[in-house]
Formats: structure tokens, C-alpha cells, sequence
């Protein structure tokens, strides 16, 4: 970093979700930073499955978050990276030059299914994992009623089933998985997710495998069967990323293995602690990550190593609908333990929580510093 130490070091930040803006935010008292993404308004992703099922609004404006940071939102899609020039080429034409890069462009479902024939194939619906895809669906809902089949049982085909269900009692929803659902929740966890989908007459069938979107036998079918990385960008340039989910592969201060000077964050990094073991994707760890990776850049540019990433999983906080949830405590491992919250309460603490990642975000905005002191969050 010697060479940029006298002027202004150049970030640029590819999408602006949990992790990307987190990063661009933090970065902003002490660098040029740039944030490219197409959306005008930051996302709450995971708040999709409300607005699926007909919540308004997720999205808050950038140009509000950002205001006074001195971040520059270019809002355009990055097409390609060239790491030999340090530069981000974008579809509106501009190229953007770097010092250092944090890639933290998210995940979207994987359309190729696990690989065990788990796939959706001609799915009449496939994902809402977009504000767009997500909106979709809702519009899909409401020219309903039919017959809905989330395919996927993990903690978002729990949520989408359980929202859908309860905000369009008109809709005959299912929920098909390969496996049992909730795999890693507790006895009691599962047990409670149970009693409230069977409350809210969705039919669960586990064991089953979905050839394709033909073959779950419903009027729509929404894939939540897996997630992938939206590592393209980075695997075309060259950066090592894992074949199996397409993230991106780091070092322990989330550093590209391959490519020093770009940092990955959120979902798009395949980052691991001594604790947690391998990050799981979640809102949950792409704050820390990408704070993680504004504070390893700025150590950097002070001549210092960047500490690793300290990271361990606490607690899973599930919605089923409005008015009932699960907050599963889990070891630092991300493994169940027994003791559970349900019903209206963990629907609150869970509300809170989701607001919470917007409140730090702003908090951020307006106090870059106090970010390394928020429990859960880190340097
Ligand atoms: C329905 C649902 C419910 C969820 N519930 C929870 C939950 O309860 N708890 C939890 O911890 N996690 C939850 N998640 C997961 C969580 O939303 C993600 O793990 C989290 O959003 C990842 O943050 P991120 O910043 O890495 O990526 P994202 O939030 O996905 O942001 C990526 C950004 O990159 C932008 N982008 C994409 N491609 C480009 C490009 N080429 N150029 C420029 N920008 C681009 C996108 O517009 C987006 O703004 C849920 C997910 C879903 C879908």
C-alpha cells in the first residue's frame, strides 16, 4: 500500500446490501469510496418474504443513508473485473479505478438445484430473492387463488411458507423437502415450526425430491432448495472461489486468497472462523463481515497487519407470519441447543432484530467510529 499512502486511497465497493454498505460506510471517513449498485434503495433482504406476501415497502433510500458520508453511489451493475488494472468495469460505461475492492455482491437462489436432482428445472416460479422477483411473486398471490409449492426447508422456505400462508389464506400452500425440515434447528425448534405451519394449513412433505418445477404439481412454485453466491464476476477475473458455492476464497482477514487487494464480505465470501467454523449466509454475518473488511483495510493502510476475523453464531431468529416465530439459541458453532423462544415474543425479539440491521447501518452513517463497539458486529 506504499505507493497510495500520500493520497486518498481509492475503495470501491461492488453492491450495496448488508455487508457492502456496512464496508462503504465505515470506510468513508478515511477513503474515496465508491458503492456500485443498480437499486436506488437499499433492500432489507431479509425481509423479502414480507413483501412477498404483501408488505408495501422494504427498501429505504440510498441517497438518505448515504447523505453526508461522502460515498459516491454510482448506480450501475459492475459487467466485469479486470484485477491486473484494479479496475470495476460497469454497464452504465464508467470504469472505476482501485485501490483496494470489496466484493460483496450478495446471493441469489441456485436455479441449478444441489446437483442431486433436487432441481427446478421449467418452475412456472422460481426464487424471490430479489425486491423485483419478490414483488413478482406478490402480484403472482394476489391473481391467485391457487396452489403454492415452496420447495426448499430450510430456515427462508420456512418463513416464505409460513408468511404466504398467513396473508393469503386463499392459497393452498406446501412445503416440499428432500429432507426433514429445519435440519439445524433443536427437537423443540422443529417441533414448534411444525405446530405453527400446521396452524396455518401449510402441508409439510419431507422426503420428497422435486425433479423440477413440473413435477411439485402447483400452480406456482417458489425455489428456496439452496443459495449461491453471486461469485461470477470474481471467478471470470480469476479470483479462487469455492466450486460448490461460488464464493469467494479468503484468508483469515477476509482477503482474496488469490487476489490481495480485493476483500470479500457478506454472502460472496466463503469466510471461516476458529469458532463459528464456516460463515453461514445471513444478514447476521454479513454486518460483521463487512465491517470487518473496512477495518481490515484501514489497519492495512496504516502499515499494520489486519487482525482475522472473530466471529461466533449465538442465536437463529426465524418468522413464521406476523404474529408467532422461533429464536433458536445455537453454539458458537452454529449447532442447536435446547433452549428455544417462541410464539408472540419471538416474533418481537425477531422484528427487533431485523430493525436492528437498519439501525446500525444508520448508526454507521452517522458514526462510523462507534461501530467496532456494537456486540455482534466487531472490528
Ligand atoms: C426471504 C429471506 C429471508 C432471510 N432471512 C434472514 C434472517 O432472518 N436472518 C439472516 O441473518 N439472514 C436472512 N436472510 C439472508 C440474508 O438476507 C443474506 O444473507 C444477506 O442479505 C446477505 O447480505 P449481503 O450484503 O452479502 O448481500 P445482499 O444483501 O444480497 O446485497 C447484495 C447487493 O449486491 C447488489 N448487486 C448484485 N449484483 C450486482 C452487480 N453486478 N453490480 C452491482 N451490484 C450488484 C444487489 O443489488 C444487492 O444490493 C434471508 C434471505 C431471504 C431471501
Amino acid at each position: 500500500m506504499k505507493s497510495v499512502a500520500r493520497q486518498r486511497l481509492r475503495v470501491v465497493v461492488l453492491g450495496g446490501g448488508y455487508a457492502g454498505t456496512m464496508a462503504a460506510l465505515r470506510l468513508a471517513p478515511y477513503a474515496q469510496v465508491t458503492l456500485v449498485d443498480p437499486a436506488d434503495r437499499f433492500t432489507e433482504r431479509v425481509r423479502l418474504h414480507e413483501l412477498a406476501a404483501g408488505r408495501p415497502e422494504v427498501g429505504h433510500s440510498r441517497a438518505a443513508m448515504l447523505r453526508g458520508t461522502g460515498i459516491e453511489h454510482l448506480a450501475a451493475r459492475a459487467t466485469g473485473l479486470d484485477p491486473g488494472a484494479r479496475a470495476v468495469h460497469t454497464d452504465c460505461g464508467r470504469t472505476l479505478l482501485y485501490d483496494r475492492l470489496v466484493y460483496a455482491l450478495g446471493s441469489h437462489t441456485d436455479l441449478r438445484g444441489p446437483g442431486d436432482g433436487d432441481a427446478p428445472g421449467r418452475a412456472p416460479w422460481a426464487g424471490a430473492f430479489t425486491a423485483e422477483s419478490a414483488a413478482a411473486l406478490h402480484k403472482r398471490l394476489r391473481d391467485g387463488p391457487g396452489a403454492l409449492a415452496v420447495v426448499g426447508g430450510g430456515l427462508t422456505g420456512i418463513e416464505m411458507a409460513a408468511e404466504i400462508a398467513e396473508a393469503h389464506p386463499g392459497w393452498q400452500v406446501r412445503l416440499l423437502t428432500g429432507g426433514e425440515i429445519g435440519g439445524g434447528l433443536s427437537v423443540r425448534g422443529r417441533d414448534h415450526v411444525r405446530t405453527v405451519l400446521d396452524r396455518l394449513h401449510v402441508r409439510v412433505e419431507e422426503g420428497r425430491r422435486v425433479a423440477d418445477g413440473d413435477d411439485a404439481g402447483a400452480d406456482a412454485v417458489l425455489w428456496t432448495g439452496a443459495m449461491a453466491a453471486a461469485g461470477s464476476l470474481a471467478r471470470d477475473a480469476g479470483l479462487e472461489t469455492d466450486p460448490a458455492t461460488g464464493r469467494i476464497l479468503v484468508d483469515a482477514a477476509l482477503r482474496s486468497v488469490s487476489h490481495p487487494d480485493i476483500y470479500a464480505a457478506g454472502d460472496a465470501a466463503a469466510a471461516r472462523t476458529p469458532r463459528a467454523g464456516a460463515l453461514r449466509m445471513a444478514c447476521a454475518t454479513a454486518l460483521p463481515t463487512g465491517s470487518h473488511v473496512a477495518g481490515a483495510i484501514l489497519a492495512e493502510s496504516r502499515g499494520a497487519e489486519p487482525r482475522p476475523l472473530s466471529y461466533a453464531f449465538l442465536v437463529q431468529c426465524v418468522s413464521l407470519g406476523r404474529h408467532d416465530g422461533l429464536i433458536q439459541s445455537v453454539r458458537g458453532d452454529d449447532t442447536p441447543r435446547e433452549r428455544v423462544l417462541t410464539g408472540r415474543p419471538a416474533a418481537r425479539v425477531k422484528e427487533q432484530v431485523v430493525r436492528n440491521a437498519v439501525r446500525v447501518l444508520r448508526l454507521a452513517a452517522r458514526r462510523p467510529g462507534a461501530v467496532p463497539f456494537i456486540p455482534g458486529i466487531g472490528r
